[in-house]
């Protein structure tokens, strides 16, 4: 007996020195059985998420072929015992009517008496069980069942605690790479913002110098590639912009099935011909609230990838299919919540990825292709929208194995006719109206008023918040629109609309930015008489939106952009 206590004393003293699980339990079983003297028997452990018993640690004869397998953890005699939380001595193992037929692999099981102990945690649920078979039936000894009773707990301490620690580990790890891709989408949208500033006044100019200059002058060839190279910049500050969720989106409340449905002749264009497309789409699909161009973007950025990774190829798999996530699943992500969403998932037969590159995915510029194959921004832009849209994404992927990307969206309830976007047409653009633009960016400001000014309009241009209230309050004249930047010292241009409509109930407003700031504008204040211009903008647009926000937006809807989710 004093041999028994020594070895449960010093497993006590060496199992919580373990950081692994498995190590654990095998320490545990090994010392029960020679406690005890025995020469077969398990430790399963239970997985909440499959409701199964995992086979942790077998000794005995099959044991290679048992371990690893697993039983619903409401059947058999090892489900009961975790079920009840009471151990149990089993005389002939097999004339029990309980008896698990999978248990039957571990050979002589059958011929055997057993006992099973629960694994109980600390507050009292169990976390698994324990079975010894005895060496010959008849020869069960109570005290045999106390001991293992003790060693189980002991187990039962050290699993959980090593438990916790990794549930820490694992909540740190999601930590960091939440904070760092705030960090580079922090970093991406202010590089963005200012940049759209320059690339507004290079565009903006360099138009101006095109069309000021007959079209053989050599100039004129000059300043249109210069106009092309920050058009092309301007594209890649838009996909900086997605990835830091600072785009606007304009969202719909749509159906995911009809965009599938509409994208799929493109998609087959876009994966070539020896790539399978295949689409399971669910026809009791919930709504989703969205903007779907950004959606066509997540699906082609992820199709792209799919036929990069099948080399031409493989089967790519698209499907939708309403899901409800749990508190569970919710919690594995910092900014998710529980409840009815759609996913849509993106299967390919590709080569799968690794761990290293799993971790970095989603990072701007990350890529494993060629230069010149890749930008490293596909899947920026798609984390950019999904959660931009409240959403989340999943990939799941392994070397050799393909790869899942699966979009989750929050299902919203009724269809409503959402914003309705329409272009306008090439309708008149010049105008007579006073404006106050007001911008504290000097070359932005006076780009603005040259444009405006050419076309017709009388401007007052003022560089920030306190001149243009001035202006408003002791001017006599009519001012019919403010067009102005958001981001400015002192007072932004949302303060200035807001005190402005004191002075002036009726003037319309045109925000102008490099990107709209959730902080900046909020819903109310883009109601009614509001309007935005993403910065850069071509003078085209510049002078159709002023048009626009002066003839009112009961004309044309195409203003109402709605800001960020
Ligand atoms: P890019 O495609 O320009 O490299 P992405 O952001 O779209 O940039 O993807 C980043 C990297 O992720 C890719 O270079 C590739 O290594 C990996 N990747 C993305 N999608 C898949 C996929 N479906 N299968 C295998 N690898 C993928
Ligand atoms: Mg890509």
């Amino acid at each position: 007996m004093s041999s028994t206590l020594e070895s449960i004393r010093h497993l006590s003293e060496t199992l919580f020195q373990y950081t692994n699980v498995d190590d654990m339990v095998r320490q545990v079983l090994h010392t029960a059985l020679e406690t005890i003297g025995e020469d077969a028997g398990s430790i399963l452990l239970a997985d909440a998420k499959t409701k199964q018993l995992i086979f942790r640690y077998v000794v005995g004869e099959s044991a290679e072929q048992l371990c690893g397998t697993s039983i619903p953890w409401d059947e058999g005699i090892a489900g009961a015992v975790f079920s009840s939380g009471n151990p149990e001595i089993i005389p002939a193992v097999q004339q029990d009517p309980r008896h698990f037929s999978a248990t039957d692999r571990l050979t002589g099981y059958q011929s055997r008496d057993m006992i099973v102990v629960p694994l109980m945690r600390h507050g009292g649920a169990p976390i698994g069980v324990m079975e010894v078979l005895n060496k010959a039936t008849g020869q069960i000894n109570r005290d045999d069942l106390d001991i293992l009773v003790v060693i189980a707990s002991i187990a039962a301490a050290a699993i959980e605690q090593t438990d916790n620690a990794e549930a820490i580990r694992l909540k740190d790890i999601q930590l960091q790479q939440s904070q760092k891709m705030e960090a580079m989408g922090r970093l991406a949208g202010g590089v963005a913002h200012d940049f759209n500033n320059l690339l507004t006044v290079m565009q903006g100019f360099s138009e101006m110098i095109v069309s000021s200059l007959d079209p053989s002058a050599v100039g004129r060839m000059y300043a249109e590639e210069i106009l092309k190279a920050a058009q092309r910049a301007s594209g890649l500050t838009k996909q900086l912009l997605a990835f830091s969720r600072k785009q606007v989106l304009e969202p719909r409340v749509v159906n995911l099935n009809e965009l599938v449905s509409n994208l799929e002749k493109m998609l087959k264009r876009l994966i070539g011909e020896d790539v399978n497309l295949l689409t399971k789409l669910d026809p009791n699909l919930g709504w989703i609230k969205a903007d779907p161009g950004q959606i066509e973007q997540v699906l082609m950025n992820l199709s792209v990838n799919a036929r990069d990774a099948m080399l031409g190829e493989g089967s790519l798999t698209i499907e939708t299919g309403n899901v409800e996530l749990d508190d569970l699943y919710a919690s594995q992500s910092a900014d998710l919540q529980p409840g009815r969403y759609v996913c849509l998932s993106v299967n390919d037969t590709g080569s799968g990825m690794d761990e290293t590159t799993l971790a970095k995915l989603f990072e701007p510029f990350f890529t494993t292709k060629a230069p010149g194959k890749g930008t490293g921004l596909g899947l920026s832009i798609v984390y950019g929208i999904v959660k931009q849209s409240r959403g989340h994404v999943a990939v799941s992927s392994a070397v050799g194995c393909g790869t899942t990307f699966k979009i989750y969206l929050p299902q919203v309830e009724v269809p409503d006719p959402g914003v309705v976007v329409t272009e306008l047409g090439s309708t008149c653009v010049q105008g007579s109206e006073t404006i106050l633009v007001v911008d504290d960016e000097e070359q932005v400001r006076s780009l603005e008023c040259g444009v405006l000014q050419a076309s017709g309009y009388r401007v007052l241009p003022v560089g920030n918040g306190e001149e243009a209230l001035r202006i408003c309050r002791e001017s006599s004249e009519p001012i019919h629109l403010l067009v102005t930047d958001i981001v400015m010292p002192m007072m932004n241009g949302r303060e200035l609309a807001r005190r402005v409509a004191l002075h002036r109930p009726s003037m319309r407003v045109l925000f102008v930015s490099g990107y709209p700031d959730e902080t900046e504008i909020s819903s109310e204040g883009m109601a009614g008489k509001t309007n935005f211009l993403q910065k850069p903008f071509t003078s085209d647009t510049l002078l159709r939106r002023i048009r626009q926000s002066l003839d009112g937006m009961e004309k044309s809807s195409a203003a109402t952009c709605t800001l960020p989710l």
